[in-house]
């Protein structure tokens, strides 16, 4: 059978809103982690550029606002910039979740002059209210969910969890999911944090999640032949050498394999629409 792999190659780039959102840091030290996602996305233009690769990135409106010339330079080599919040932190209301969705819209559309139309929640932390957020303003995909591996799907709204009750599934819509996982996300892997909580170790040896991210590539490829492999960084995180060297190792890999194009989100999720039409059931 031939081979229909495609590949997103998708950034994070969260910076200093990371450490200020999520993590509550006041520490000039914890916050300058994320001021060097700069330098990260700098080294990682200049690799995509020598690979003619187009990829997405996800940028809260908080790093537009901080880095105006660097996210404009991105947009303007190519790459999908969609959105990823302000803060990087979960609103407490759907009001205020409106509010911050806004903002970072608007935050997006004077660096780059367009509006984005793709979305991955700050951590993975979808609110019940967020994928009817995403319906009402006609977005084309979220990346933050994950009921498949290398299947996009489209989102339900409406659905419950009671926790004493049966699920309740709600209906499907047009907002196409192209999945997220943990496992292919270079931050936990990498990031050493002390919170309040306790210690996330991270400093994992790069060679370890290789054999995880090649791993998984190679089961698409090898086993299944057809579908889309979703890869999710921060430049803060892989921007490092040893990191940089390693996902040149698993682009060169992935590159050398039959049938891999590499493309951005919203091209992935248009070619899923244009073949899997939604039918209302
Ligand atoms: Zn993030």
């Amino acid at each position: 059978m031939e081979k229909k792999i495609s590949v997103c190659l998708t950034f994070d780039f969260d910076a200093m809103s990371v450490w200020i959102g999520t993590f509550h840091a006041k520490s000039p030290s914890a916050i300058s982690r994320g001021e060097f996602g700069r330098v990260g996305t700098e080294r990682l233009l200049r690799m995509l550029r020598e690979w003619n690769i187009r990829s997405t990135w996800f940028v809260p409106g908080h790093t537009a606002d901080a880095f105006p010339t660097t996210v404009a330079k991105i947009s303007e080599e190519g790459h999908e910039i969609a959105h990823h919040g302000y803060f990087h932190e979960q609103a407490k209301t759907p009001a205020d979740e409106a509010l911050d969705f806004d903002r970072a819209t608007a935050a997006l559309k004077r660096v780059t002059g367009r509006e984005p139309v793709g979305y991955r929640s700050p951590a993975a932390g979808l609110m019940p209210s967020t994928l009817n957020c995403l319906v009402e303003r006609g977005f084309l995909y979220d990346s933050s969910m994950m009921g498949n591996d290398f299947s996009p799907y489209y989102c339900r709204v409406g659905d419950q969890a009671p926790p004493d009750g049966p699920f309740v599934w709600g209906r499907e819509t047009d907002l196409v999911e192209l999945p997220f996982t943990w496992g292919l996300d270079d931050f936990p892997a990498f990031e050493f944090i002390v919170t309040r909580n306790g210690v996330i170790p991270g400093l994992n040896s790069p060679t370890q999640m290789y054999e995880i991210w090649v791993g998984d590539f190679d089961y698409l490829h090898d086993r299944l032949g057809e579908g889309v492999y979703i890869l999710t960084m921060h430049p803060q995180s892989i921007g490092r050498g040893h990191r940089l060297l390693m996902l040149e190792r698993l682009v060169d890999h992935m590159r050398q394999r039959s049938g891999v194009t590499f493309k951005t989100m919203s091209e992935v999720a248009l070619e899923f629409k244009k073949t899997t039409p939604l039918t209302i059931r």
